[in-house]
Formats: structure tokens, C-alpha cells, sequence
């Protein structure tokens, strides 16, 4: 029997599901003995606990502190792992950890106590961020003070020495540990990115909008060619840069970037040789820039930029590569989001005329109700039907009537306002969309199209302005009722629908 959706697991909205990157879920154990990984750290750390006091020379009692002090030093350490902790606070078991030593080599002049001081050092360094480092550097040198002025003689040149090393070491393997802890992140918040973009219209505004996060850097710039091959920002994260054109055809950065087809890398915009002084308005506050090419078919479609306020004297591998997946990014999901535009644009246009269709005229009549109820504006339809179509068509043949569409088209859009929309209904029936415009405004645009039809060919209309209450369909009958009484009152003639007998009085531009 089958279980009723009630006994079944609730079922999830799926727009809050997680996906791929949530934490995984296992399912069973595959591991022979179950050790948490808080006793693995304390064994490990229990072992060199037992080390210092079976290697190290001292007192039992010192030894014994410090065996003591590490283990507590693990389960601190146990403690704070994979928690949200700050700096500070990231520093202080180390650097608790260097007291206790610093006390051990105090207490017994050992020099092999400050070898393991390196180790702490490094250990964080490979773990923690750039401050944490930095405090326990400066921990790290307090430390080895007291043993170097308590035992000159065995420790003090040691001191000197290892106080030098200590941040040549750090500093590099902290910046290696920190790239690849970020390379590893990179992937998911790629892949999410890429999500957003092919699910959103506008994939542009969205990768320009996350980029500046991902790539580190303070703009981002895509760089597109319009129709005349003119190099345009079709979208940035600045205000305002969009539509701006790229200056300086042959000498630019965008243009060496689409010329050669490889990324270029500025870092000080001020001092660049080889690029033409007038650069610096290119770039405006960004003294650093990258800009790769993003690629289609081999070709370079557009140039993405990434730009810093502050000087970077050395690119990172790390910033080349998230730059570099962004203009791969931008690509794909760049075609993908045109491909869309173009599918949706050719499905609500009609091929003869180019007028939108019916298709595309009622989601703009919905709008255009939308817009005239909300600011409470007159809202008029049309319907111009030519006269004696079938005549013309048997007359001069069906190509000669596809010419008469098409110029009839090209003429009453040549005969409308900015904002006023004529669609292709249907065979030699045109609709005409006039907002901001009452019923006596609606029959005057009607008449004046009229007088363009072409060919000497006459045309009759059916207007209705619209009640702000009526449905789409019930406007569109009223308007068509209009239209049957011209032609029944012997064509050639516009007629106006008189209106419901329900419905809010509108206000008239005519
Ligand atoms: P009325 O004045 O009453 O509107 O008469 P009419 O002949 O214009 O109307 P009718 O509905 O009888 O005929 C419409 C004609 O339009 C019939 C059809 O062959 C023609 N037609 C429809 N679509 C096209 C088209 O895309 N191209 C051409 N050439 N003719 C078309
Ligand atoms: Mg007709
Ligand atoms: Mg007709």
C-alpha cells in the first residue's frame, strides 16, 4: 500500500534547499574506532608533552609543568578550533604556550627550548591570519627575553638570532597557508555565483556586484563592443560607469587586451611604460589594474577589468586565477543570458512586420494597466484592421500584401509617440497600446495613423479607453465591437467603444 504524503518526510521548499556545498551528511561510520578529533589532538599534544620530559633536561618538577601546560595548551586549542574567535583571542594559547616554554628555558638554560618557540611560531603561522601571527611574533620575541638576559653566556646570541628568523619564517608560510585555506574556498563560492547568474536576467549586474568580494579589489568593470564596434561598460560596480565609452581606440588597455587576446597587469597605473600618459584618465583613483579577455569562439568578446585604489606592487597567483574565473564566468553565463534575451525577444515578435506580437503586446498591455492604476493615468487600445485585404491580396498577389504589412508597419510606427506601442495582432489586424492618452486623445492618434497607410489603401479602427476596472479581454471586445461597427458603417472609418457601464471616470489627454 502506497504511504499517504502525510507519513512521508516533510517535504522541503525547494527554493530553500541547500545543495552541493552544504556540510555533507554521512551516513554509517566507515572508521574501525571512533577517536573525536579533540582526543586526537590531545593525544598528539600528551605525546610531545611526555617528549619534553624524557628529552629535556631539568628538574622533574619543571618538566612536569611544562608536560602539564602543554596538555591544557591542547585542550584550549581542542576548544577553539573551528570556532569564530578573534584575533586575541586566536593568540593567546600560543602565546601561553611560549610563557610556559620560556619559563622551562629560564629554569634550566636549555638551549633546544627555543627551537620549539620556532615550531609554535609556525604552527600558528600555518593555522591563523595575518594579526594572529603578528601577535605572536611580538609574544614569541617577549618571550625570549628573560632566558636571554637570565643566561647570556648559552642563550643570548640564540635569542638574537631566532628573534630575526622568527618573522622571515612566518611571514612567508603564513601568506602560502592563507592562499591555499582561500583557493580551497574559492570553488563553492564560485560555483554559487555561477548559479546566481544563470538563474538571474541580468548575469552582467551580477557578477560585477560579486566580484569586487571574490577578486579583493575596490572596481570591476565589463567591457563590451556595441553594434559599431565602439568599446562600452556595459556593467560596473561604480555608479554611473555604465554606458560610459572606452576612450583612446588604439592605445588603451582594453584595446592591447582584445589586440594580443592575453590578460595584462598594471601595477601602478601613474608609472606605466609602454602605455600612452593619457592612461591616467582611463583609469581615473585605480592605481592597479588587471583585465583579462573574455573569450567566445576563440575571440575576444569583451575585456574584463578588476582595478584597486592602492598599489600592488606583485600580482598573487591567487588574484590572477579568481580574475581569470571570473572572465570565464562571464562568458559562458554572459552567452547563456543573451541566448535567453534573444529566445524571449524572438518569441514575442512578429518576423514580417518586426512589431511585437500578440504574445508581447499582452504582457505589455499588463504592464501598462499596471502602471496607468497605480498613478491613476489614462490608459486607450486600438484596432486597425486594413480594408478589403483578401481584395488586395487577389488583386496584386500575397508578396505584394506582405510588402503593404510591412510599409503599413513601418509607417504607423513612424506615426506614434515614444511610448506608445503598435503590435501585429494577427494577419492585417494591428493593435495599438496608448498610455497616458483617454478615449478622444486615442481617436485622434488613430485618425492620424490612418491618414499614413500606404498605398493608397484605407484602414478602419476600433478605439476603447480602458475604465481602469474592465479585464484585458473585456477591453479587447469592447474595442473589437468598435471596430466591427466601422466596418459595418462602410469602413475606412475609426469608431470610438463607448464605455462600460461599470468603471472609475479617467482623466483625458486629449
Ligand atoms: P475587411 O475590410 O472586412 O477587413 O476585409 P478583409 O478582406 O481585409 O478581411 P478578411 O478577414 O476577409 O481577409 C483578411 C485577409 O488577410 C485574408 C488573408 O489572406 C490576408 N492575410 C492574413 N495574413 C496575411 C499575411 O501575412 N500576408 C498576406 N499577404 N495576407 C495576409
Ligand atoms: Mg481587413
Ligand atoms: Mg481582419
Amino acid at each position: 500500500m502506497h504511504s499517504s504524503r502525510s507519513d512521508a518526510e516533510p517535504l522541503e521548499d525547494a527554493r530553500t534547499l541547500p545543495g552541493p556545498d552544504a556540510p555533507v551528511l554521512i551516513v554509517g561510520d566507515g572508521r574501525s574506532r571512533r577517536i573525536p578529533d579533540f582526543a586526537m589532538e590531545l593525544i598528539v599534544f600528551a605525546a610531545i608533552g611526555i617528549a619534553v620530559m624524557l628529552l629535556i633536561p631539568g628538574s622533574t618538577l619543571t618538566r612536569v609543568a611544562g608536560a602539564l601546560a602543554l596538555v591544557a595548551l591542547a585542550c584550549w586549542r581542542g576548544y577553539a578550533h573551528g570556532r569564530e574567535i578573534g584575533a586575541v583571542a586566536g593568540a593567546l594559547p600560543p602565546l601561553a604556550f611560549a610563557a610556559c616554554i620560556s619559563g622551562l628555558a629560564i629554569a634550566t638554560a636549555e638551549p633546544l627550548y627555543d627551537v620549539i618557540l620556532c615550531f609554535n611560531v609556525l604552527l600558528v603561522a600555518l593555522q591563523e591570519n595575518r594579526r594572529t601571527v603578528a601577535l605572536v611574533v611580538a609574544g614569541t620575541w617577549i618571550a625570549l627575553i628573560p632566558p636571554a638576559l637570565i643566561h647570556p653566556e648559552e642563550l643570548g646570541l640564540r635569542a638574537a638570532v631566532w628573534a630575526a628568523l622568527l618573522p622571515i619564517l612566518a611571514v612567508p608560510v603564513q601568506r602560502r597557508s592563507e592562499e591555499l585555506r582561500n583557493r580551497v574556498g574559492l570553488g563553492p563560492k564560485l560555483r554559487a555565483l555561477q548559479a546566481t547568474m544563470l538563474s538571474d536576467p541580468d548575469s552582467r549586474e551580477t557578477l560585477v556586484t560579486a566580484a569586487p568580494e571574490l577578486a579583493r579589489c575596490d572596481v570591476v568593470t565589463l567591457i563590451e563592443p556595441d553594434s559599431t564596434g565602439t568599446f562600452v561598460v556595459t556593467a560596473s560596480n561604480v555608479p554611473g560607469a555604465a554606458g560610459c565609452e572606452v576612450p583612446d581606440a588604439d592605445n588603451s588597455l582594453v584595446h592591447r587586451v582584445v589586440r594580443t587576446g592575453k590578460p595584462v597587469f598594471v601595477p601602478d597605473a601613474h608609472r606605466a611604460d609602454g602605455l600612452p600618459a593619457r592612461l591616467r584618465d582611463e583609469f581615473g583613483d585605480y592605481r592597479t589594474w588587471f583585465c583579462a579577455p573574455v573569450m567566445r569562439s576563440g575571440l575576444v568578446a569583451a575585456v574584463f577589468c578588476t582595478g584597486w585604489r592602492n598599489r600592488i606592487a606583485r600580482p598573487d597567483h591567487l588574484r590572477i586565477d579568481i580574475v581569470r574565473s571570473l572572465a570565464s564566468e562571464a562568458s559562458t553565463t554572459i552567452d547563456h543570458t543573451d541566448l535567453l534575451r534573444s529566445l524571449s525577444d524572438t518569441a514575442s515578435r512578429d518576423p514580417l512586420t518586426g512589431l511585437i506580437n500578440r504574445r508581447g503586446w499582452d504582457g505589455l498591455l499588463a504592464k501598462e494597466m499596471a502602471i496607468s492604476r497605480s498613478r491613476r493615468t489614462p490608459l486607450s487600445v486600438a484596432i486597425i484592421d486594413l480594408d478589403r485585404f483578401k481584395d488586395f491580396n487577389d488583386v496584386h498577389g500575397h508578396r505584394a500584401g506582405d510588402r503593404l504589412l510591412r510599409e503599413a508597419a513601418g509607417a504607423w510606427t513612424a506615426a506614434i509617440r515614444h511610448g506608445d506601442e503598435l503590435a501585429r495582432w494577427g494577419g492585417e489586424e494591428f493593435t495599438l497600446l496608448l498610455p497616458d492618452c483617454g478615449g478622444a486623445c486615442a481617436l485622434d492618434v488613430v485618425e492620424r495613423l490612418r491618414d499614413q497607410t500606404p498605398g493608397g489603401e484605407t484602414c478602419s479602427a476600433g478605439v476603447a479607453a480602458w475604465d481602469g476596472v474592465e479585464t484585458p479581454a473585456e477591453l479587447f471586445e469592447r474595442m473589437d465591437e468598435a471596430l466591427y461597427a466601422a466596418k459595418s458603417a462602410g469602413r475606412d472609418l475609426a469608431m470610438l467603444a463607448a464605455p462600460p457601464r461599470r468603471g472609475r471616470a479617467v482623466a483625458s489627454r486629449g
